[in-house]
């Protein structure tokens, strides 16, 4: 769910946001979510779907957001990976509005050392563990979980400034939110 979507800001009242209109948010998400599902099990996105399932949750006064199962029948192999989820910051000459999406939205944190007090942390440690390790290849067999490519700025990666707590942060691939750029 993001709450700028202009069909939730477009209906506000004067010093609303988001979080103030459930009402509004409901009904924008479940359009949405209704649409994504369709776009992946309609249109074939990934390949052709035998199955799926969603679960919506709502994290009391936050927004809603749904989890998403969907079983391929072509079962998708590890060499593929890497064209369906990004774990790296886009290079902005070749893909600006993913640039300004992924640095936007898919940026975790900052936390740890560099922002004790984010939601996150727990005894001084990140419950998400972040920031992830610098990987050159994505590997899989690893608990069943992908780790997925995390280029370092001299391999190549991409790294953005960000303004965190009135400070200049370099954030690198590191930080990111796995996505799809689909
Ligand atoms: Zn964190």
């Amino acid at each position: 769910m993001y709450p700028k979507w202009p069909e939730i800001t477009s209906l506000l009242l004067p010093g609303q946001n988001a979080i103030h209109r459930h009402d509004i948010t409901a009904r924008v998400f479940r359009q949405k979510l209704k649409s994504l599902i369709s776009f992946i099990t309609k249109s074939h996105v990934f390949g052709p779907t035998r199955c799926w399932m969603y679960s919506v949750e709502w994290q009391k006064r936050r927004l809603p957001h749904a989890h998403i199962l969907v079983w391929f029948i072509d079962k998708i192999r590890p060499e593929e990976i890497d064209s369906i989820i990004s774990a790296e910051i886009p290079d902005p000459s070749t893909d600006q509005l993913l640039f300004d999406i992924v640095t936007t939205n898919m940026i975790h944190g900052p936390c740890g050392t560099l922002n004790s007090s984010s939601p996150c942390m727990a005894d001084g440690k990140c419950t998400k563990n972040f920031p992830k390790d610098f990987t050159n290849d994505t590997v899989t067999n690893v608990d069943g979980y992908p780790i997925y490519r995390r280029r370092n700025p001299e391999n190549g990666g991409q790294s953005v400034l960000k303004i965190s707590s009135n400070t200049d942060i370099d954030i690198d691939n590191r930080w990111v939110v796995p996505y799809s750029p689909c």
